[in-house]
């Protein structure tokens, strides 16, 4: 691990620290990471809102900052629609999709090796092929159940260090900032869906776990596409 946060409570510091605060923390972050990482520091954008904060936080520590964005053949009208036009407005943000056969309605059958296929093999691609370092993420640890555990700065994979700068804020503070920065966001989340990933397994529901509404049915229901939780600096090649 090299950038020289302090690993502190995190549970705390979501509710300890306000709203200005955490946008500084945040800025703090990526920032310090740019500092020691270059070019090598990468956005992994998924066109969702929290993507969409950092993203946008990170343009401003500097303009060249690139990203990448991991879409499959599943993925809404809405979501497509609106990564060609964010790509169209920033070239620097590099597209990967697996576009190799899979076998029909895999995310029925198999939800946890199509994500595999479609998201983390693709991830793993742009890690390997922009030659990431240090790779920035929206994840934040009050989305659900399966996201309560992580760090601010992390090294899953040996080499490979991963920054959640808004690791600590509410889904209310995410909503705040896009709306203080006039941050456009996918329409979907207009129709209600809180959380959004593939048409089949994206769901709207009333229930307070902001992720409740992925893979509902299966059970990876509320779950993990993997991204966060799979290896992804390995020797595979798609
Ligand atoms: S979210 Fe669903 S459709 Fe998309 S890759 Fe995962 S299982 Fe497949």
């Amino acid at each position: 691990m090299s950038i020289s946060v302090v690993q502190k409570d995190v549970k705390a510091l979501v509710e300890d620290l306000n709203f200005a605060e955490k946008v500084e923390r945040a800025l703090g972050l990526i920032r310090e990471a740019y500092e020691e990482f270059g070019d090598r520091l990468v956005v992994a954008n998924s066109l969702g809102k929290d993507s969409m904060v950092v993203w946008h936080l990170a343009k401003r520590v500097s303009p060249d900052i690139r990203g990448f964005i991991v879409t499959t053949r599943f993925k809404p009208q809405e979501t497509k629609d609106f990564m060609r036009k964010l790509v169209a407005e920033h070239p620097e943000l590099q597209v990967y999709e697996n576009s190799q056969p899979i076998p029909e309605r895999l995310y029925e059958t198999d939800p946890d090796r199509c994500c595999e296929l479609l998201k983390v093999e693709p991830t793993r691609q742009a890690i390997r092929e922009m030659d990431v370092a240090c790779w920035v993420t929206g994840l934040r640890c009050t989305e659900g159940r399966t996201r309560t555990d992580f760090q601010e700065v992390e090294e899953r994979d040996k080499g490979l260090i991963k920054l959640n700068p808004i690791l600590i804020w509410h889904e209310r503070e995410v909503w705040q900032y896009l709306a203080l920065h006039d941050v456009a966001v996918n329409p979907l989340y207009g129709e209600g869906y809180r959380s959004l990933g593939c048409a089949p397994c994206t769901h709207i529901t009333a229930d307070p776990d902001e992720r409740a509404g992925r893979w509902i049915g299966t059970s990876k229901c509320g779950g993990e596409c993997g991204i966060h939780t799979k290896p992804l600096v390995t020797d595979y090649q798609i």
